[in-house]
């Protein structure tokens, strides 16, 4: 099954042309000018994982429950939602499949890893090389995700193709098992041309990714780090999107303070970054979400922080950006 680096490589030339402007859902391409309103960081299905293990919380299991919470989230206008669970930690690509069909919400879906956390120690995460990564990832991409989710040691791809590669690091400090996965995900974006999101720890460490992932030749404008709001220093800010990279910021709902630190950055810095801002729920506890008994719900964005920015002097060119061009500017296959 293991193909070598340069066969992979020619079928990569080969179909990027075919990749400029699109966008990989998991019912298949579609145009840039379709993906519409998106939310850039979500969790619609999250199955068993070592986590759920400990937080019963954390899992979202149900097809029922996800389309009736995205039928209300197309009903307020969205259309898209970038899911981020990667290979074998609660990913099930053919629920995703199920409820993208179901509400019409283009839903793009991860290859890559999380943190190690979220495996047991055994995992082949821990321990496959580089290249071994990079294949499993280009796989996922280019032919389709496994339905068994490489859970092993059976694979059966089914025809649902990552839109993105998702990676994570645990803070400052970038382990040796992460690095690995940083580089088989900067070889498989070169190669197939796929956006990368990362999980940034409580919003640290956002420099050390953009270094490495800059190290690798990986094109900055194709990667999105997450949850940097936990963090909100103007400053930092400033330094992070001066790189070049998008960002997501999540916590709009989760502030418990009089102040909210990420209306406060979006209304800062949107001004100088128009094009770099993106938003999400990152709603991965089902105590989130409206349709398992939870709140605020998953159309908060669309309402009520929409409201809270637009009161701010939010025009309508600037939401446009943040929902809508952004997104399709970020999550496109990168062009030749
Ligand atoms: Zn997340």
């Amino acid at each position: 099954m293991r193909a070598d680096r340069a066969t992979i490589s020619s079928n990569a030339e080969r179909r990027r042309i075919r990749f400029v402007n699109i966008v990989r859902t998991i019912l298949g391409d579609i145009p840039r000018e379709q993906f519409g309103v998106c939310y850039a960081h979500e969790h619609i299905i999250i199955d068993n994982n070592v986590a759920t293990m400990r937080f019963p919380d954390f899992k979202l299991p149900s097809v029922a429950n996800g389309i009736a919470e995205l039928t209300q989230f197309y009903a307020d206008g969205g259309r898209a939602m970038v899911d981020s669970m990667p290979c074998d930690s609660g990913r099930n690509v053919l629920k995703l499949a199920d409820i993208s069909e179901a509400t019409k919400v283009h839903i793009l879906c991860p290859t890559g890893l999380h943190l190690g956390k979220y495996y047991d120690d055994g995992h082949w995460s821990h321990h496959y090389s580089v290249d071994r990564l990079a294949e499993l990832f280009i796989a996922d991409i280019e032919v389709g995700i496994d339905r068994f989710d490489y859970s092993g040691p059976c694979v059966d791809r089914t025809s649902h193709r990552a839109g993105l590669i998702k990676i994570a690091s645990g803070g400052v400090e970038i382990t040796e098992r992460n690095r690995r996965i940083f580089e088989a995900a900067s070889i498989a974006h070169t190669q197939t041309g796929a956006p990368i999101l990362t999980h940034v720890e409580e919003g640290r460490g956002a420099m050390e990714q953009v270094a490495l992932l800059s190290s690798h030749g990986v094109d900055l404008s194709k990667v999105v780090l997450s949850h940097t709001d936990r963090q909100p220093d103007i400053e930092y800010h400033r330094d992070i999107l001066q790189s070049g990279v998008r960002v997501e910021y999540d916590s709009g709902f989760r502030w418990k303070t009089t102040t909210n630190p990420t209306l406060d950055l979006v209304m800062e810095l949107i001004g100088d970054f128009p094009n770099q801002i993106m938003l999400g729920m990152d709603a991965a506890r089902s105590s989130y979400w409206k349709s398992y008994g939870g709140a605020p719900g998953l159309s908060f964005l669309l309402n009520e922080f929409s409201q809270m920015m637009q009161e701010r002097g939010l025009n309508e060119k600037q939401w446009n950006n943040i929902f809508v061009t952004t997104p399709a500017d970020t999550y496109t296959f990168k062009t030749t």
